[in-house]
């Protein structure tokens, strides 16, 4: 009789590649790297994403390219994390992240949240806590990717 429990092979992928990024991210990160933060919009829904989408995920409507448009790169944190185990190609750990409701639009876009406090864990909680609002920084040296803002801020009167 064969053996049911399932085998576990040891598997390396250190791979290097070029990743398509398509229409829809390729514009954003346009954007990004001209320090400007374009949503999407699907009006047969009435939801704005960031990262905008070609396609709405609620309706899968088509988005048309009159349907972008410019918002302020200020939002609010709707969850949040400290990162203390760090990964091969990441930033190093701690760091923290968030979720972050763009003004004006509908969904959250994860991204680093700088100028926190790390070595206080539960002030740093608190700091980052789900309702703070956030600006981006923008980076100096801009290469049409996500890191273009560099991170988000804790900024009361965003
Ligand atoms: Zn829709």
């Amino acid at each position: 009789m064969t053996s049911t429990e399932p085998l576990y092979h040891s598997v390396n992928w250190n791979l290097d590649y070029n990743l398509r990024l398509g229409k829809a991210w390729s514009r954003f990160m346009r954007g990004l790297q001209n320090q400007q933060l374009w949503a999407s919009r699907c009006d047969a829904c009435d939801r704005t994403y960031v990262p905008p989408k070609s396609f709405c995920e609620s309706c899968f409507e088509a988005v048309a390219d009159e349907d972008w448009r410019q918002v302020e790169p200020v939002g609010t944190i709707k969850a949040a994390t400290i990162v203390y185990q760090g990964f091969d190609g990441g930033p190093e750990a701690p760091y923290a992240v968030g979720a972050i409701e763009v003004d004006g639009t509908d969904t959250m876009l994860m991204h680093f949240v700088g100028g926190v406090d790390l070595t206080d864990a539960e002030g740093a909680r608190t700091t980052i806590a789900p309702g703070t609002r956030v600006r981006a920084v923008w980076s100096q040296s801009p290469d049409a990717s996500i890191t273009d803002i560099e991170h988000f801020v804790v900024d009361p009167s965003a």
